[in-house]
């Protein structure tokens, strides 16, 4: 079984839907293609982070964005702000529903 990987999510703002500002459809495509390759957990934490920025969208629009459910939004937000005191490095693997990469890629 693949990993946690999820399909990627195309933004549903309204700029990416109209192509009106290429900066802003590219930035959030590589948004998506990076939440593509992290665990569940870490998704919501980079959105979390993301939100928090100065000019960041609302949660509503990140939602849009990133295909994230903003109540997902805003429990990572939370999670970031509590410094991830809830979710201890050493359980995340066993927690967060990633699994370790199959050893059988290299097998050959
Ligand atoms: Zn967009």
């Amino acid at each position: 079984m693949a990993t946690v990987l999820r399909p990627l999510h195309t933004c549903e703002c309204a700029i990416c839907q109209q192509h009106s500002e290429a900066t802003i459809v590219r930035y959030h495509a590589q948004i998506n293609l990076l939440l593509s390759r992290l665990a569940e957990p870490q998704r919501r934490w980079y959105v979390g982070v993301l939100s928090q920025e100065p000019d960041s969208p609302s949660d509503v629009q990140l939602a849009l964005i990133t295909g994230l459910d903003e109540k997902t939004i805003q429990r990572g937000r939370r999670e970031m702000e509590n410094e991830l005191a809830a979710v201890p490095v050493d359980r995340q693997r066993h927690t967060g529903g990633g699994r370790p990469r199959s050893e059988k890629k290299t097998r050959n």
